[in-house]
């Protein structure tokens, strides 16, 4: 076995250190020692293997040490710091590099993370190399996977086909993503598998003279066209046949590309070249060429490809392509060893350079390209970090992320009642950055909140928002608590019992008035100071009113309210104009006491002229036949006259209040006609004036003043 390693490296580097190589194969040999595989050969059977499959892909030296060490750090006493000592750190970094991967192999998947993983796979090896090791890895794992428990068989097969071919594929490595397509198959789908086995097996032995005579044909003609080529039969992978059969529902008869005949040439001129004698040879297909060489594939797989119709009716593929793009088909982004170690300097180095970056989907800008290409480092995801959770669900969050965007992440309910975080079984600070790999356990408790440092804390977006929504909506707690607690203090300082003017129906109406949709959402605004306290009770009291059917809500503050003496002050006619008649009588009515400036209406009265209302007053229009006996009056501003009007006065009793509500009346130039004042237990006074004014200006300035005096909450007029 080492001397098939040893050989296969002097095929395509003989310079290559072989001491060292030889060392590495020692060293494993004796780590792994008494360990034996499942199928029973000695363990060092497997690394071998893995650096013979690594050997066949032309790769550098260190590569292939690591390996051959690759399963020392996990499976044996070796550490990381004894094999950077014994073969250097390029060689222990791919080793450490591996042993991290394989971490990921215990952990359960589903479905839909699968790119997810792949991605994570990618982001967690730092070199490329270790990639490609991982895969060597696990292409001799699955040839000798038939030693596993079905179990183990399926799983592996699982992970294989959705994680590691595809990233094989995506790396242009198609030689390793056919044989562990294959392999997966075998397991998965074993039935079909070897039904699929045996019919292609004797299809090809049916084809093969055909397609033997087929390549004589061309290998002729090329010749004399003095374009050098090798030329060979290439059988498709099983997996991809199976995919065709399956996704497009075909039938195996159906695929006619099971064979494709390859021409290898010098030049592209050439590919071109050998496609014009194939065409000439053969009717080709229509719509079935196709120029990837033109137009490479994401890959960077180039090849032309048409399909022909042979002399017998026979219908193959042939494809035609230069040795370089052979190389890049069958190896891709291993195929870029050559360059790196062997003594050939490309001098398409940077068309290289794009095509690695294309490859890796790179997307940073690169400031040193060259360096980029030394050091072989990775970076695909610098922007996204991959972690899992105990369950094995793979998250991926921003680079830079912490505990808590993994929490809010998770379910908004672990983020906000998050105390702590375990990052593979350690407890971390809840600023911890998160890494590639790590198994994050958040720590709840029941009731705790998150703390508004957190915002400078997380790096996710979705993390932010929610504990920004998580504050919005505990200020609006606290606003409605606030906003119910002071409309209920001032209810009861008017004297209310909070539970009969507080009606849901009540608050609710008075919110849908005001254009808000919620009691909570009223109470909140109110705590925030957004409407006025006195804004939502004047309109509660009303429905109090109402539904008490009281006309002076006094009387349920004070158990009798006195009248005022109603002193018959205005003269008739005076300072009104009736519509249409000229000296008639008017007097004012007592229901409603209207001033200057208010809307008013006149009543026809039998025998004691007009009446005169607020178009308000409720005892206008209230009884049937009563319309036609109304008539429009106004205001004769010219004249001056005066009114009398009512107001009320609640408020918080204190000395020498009444003193002061008298001296503003006389200070606004107001004849006070009456004045009356209770106070009940809860220290409310309630006080009824009876003024003397010439417009409703001088009554509102008034109000305006007299509301501004200390303990005074509320005044208003009166309609009897
Ligand atoms: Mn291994």
């Amino acid at each position: 076995m080492l001397e098939k390693l040893i050989s296969t490296i002097e095929s395509y580097n003989p310079q290559a250190d072989m001491q060292q190589v030889i060392k590495a194969y020692n060293f494993a040999n004796q780590a792994h020692e008494g360990q034996l595989r499942n199928s029973g050969e000695k363990y060092i059977v497997h690394p071998v293997n893995v650096a013979i499959i690594l050997a066949e892909l032309n790769m550098d030296t260190p590569t292939i040490i690591a390996g051959l060490l690759h399963d020392v750090i996990e499976d044996t006493a070796v550490t990381y710091d004894t094999l950077a000592e014994k073969f250097g750190k390029e060689v222990a970094d791919l080793v450490d590099g591996v042993t991290k991967l394989k971490k990921l192999e215990y952990k359960t998947k589903q479905e839909n993370q699968a790119e997810n993983l792949r991605k994570m796979v990618l982001a967690m090896a730092n070199d490329i190399r270790v990639i490609i090791v991982k895969l060597a890895d696990r292409l001799h794992n699955m040839r000798t996977l038939e030693y596993m428990t079905d179990e183990k068989k399926k799983a592996k097969a699982i992970e294989t086909i959705e994680i590691y071919a595809p990233i094989a594929h995506r790396l242009g490595i198609s030689r390793i993503k056919w044989e562990l397509e294959d392999l997966s198959l075998r397991y998965l789908d074993p039935d079909n598998y070897y039904d699929l086995v045996e019919k292609v097996s004797k299809r090809r032995r049916e084809r093969e003279a055909y397609i033997q005579k087929i390549i004589e044909i061309l290998k002729e003609k090329l010749g004399e066209m003095d374009i050098k080529s090798d030329i060979s039969g290439r059988p498709k992978n099983f997996y991809s046949i199976y995919k065709k059969m399956y996704n497009q529902g075909k039938a195996f008869e159906q695929i006619f590309d099971l064979t494709a005949v390859r021409i290898l040439v010098d030049n592209i001129k050439d590919c071109y070249g050998a496609l014009g004698i194939v065409h000439t040879l053969w009717k080709p297909l229509p719509g079935r060429f196709k120029d990837y060489i033109a137009m490479p594939k994401p890959n960077m797989y180039q090849s032309l490809h048409t399909t022909v119709i042979g002399n017998e009716g026979e219908i193959f593929e042939v494809q035609i392509r230069t040795y370089e793009m052979h190389k890049t088909a069958e190896y891709g982004i291993a195929a870029h060893w050559k360059y790196k170690e062997g003594n050939v300097k490309s001098d398409n180095f940077d068309d290289k350079l794009t095509w690695l970056r294309q490859l890796l989907e790179w997307q940073a800008d690169l400031n040193d390209p060259r360096e980029f290409m030394e050091t072989l480092k990775i970076d695909f995801f610098t922007d996204e970090v991959f972690v899992f959770t105990p369950k094995g669900d793979v998250i991926n969050l921003p680079d830079g992320s912490t505990p808590i965007d993994f929490a809010y992440r998770v379910h908004t309910a672990v983020g906000n009642n998050c105390v702590g975080a375990k990052v593979d079984g350690r407890i971390v600070p809840i600023n911890y950055k998160l890494r590639n790999g790590n198994i994050i356990e958040i720590i709840t408790a029941n009731g705790s909140a998150p703390s508004r440092d957190w915002l400078k804390i997380v790096k996710s977006t979705q993390a932010k928002n929610k504990i920004r929504q998580y504050f919005k909506q505990k200020d609006r707690d606290i606003n409605i608590a606030k906003g119910k607690e002071q409309l209920e203090k001032e209810i009861k300082r008017l004297g209310y019992k909070p539970a009969d003017i507080l009606k849901d129906e009540w608050v609710k109406n008075v919110a849908s008035k005001i254009s808000i949709n919620s009691i909570d959402d009223l109470y909140a605004n109110l705590g925030f100071g957004n409407i006025s306290i006195n804004q939502v009770i004047s309109k509660l009291r009303e429905y109090y009113k109402e539904y008490f059917k009281v006309t002076d809500e006094a009387a349920f503050v004070d158990s009798k309210i006195q009248q005022p003496q109603q002193k018959k002050k205005n003269k008739p006619n005076q300072g009104i104009v009736v519509k249409g008649v000229d000296n008639i009588k008017v007097r004012f009515s007592k229901c409603c006491n209207p001033v200057p400036g208010d809307d008013i209406i006149g009543f026809i009265t039998r025998g004691r002229g007009v009446s005169i209302h607020r178009t308000d007053c409720p005892n206008i229009g209230s009884d049937i036949g009563y319309e036609e006996r109304l008539i429009e009056v106004s205001w004769d501003l010219e004249k001056k006259a005066s009114y009398s009007a009512e107001i009320q006065i609640k408020a918080i009793d204190r000395n020498g209040i009444l003193a002061e509500v008298a001296s503003r009346v006389t200070e606004s130039n107001i004849g006070l006609l009456s004045l009356n004042a209770r106070t009940n237990k809860e220290k409310v006074v309630t006080i009824n004036m009876t003024l003397e004014i010439n417009d409703i200006e001088q009554l509102k300035d008034l109000m305006r003043k007299l509301r501004k005096i200390k303990n005074i909450t509320d005044v208003y007029r009166v309609t009897a």
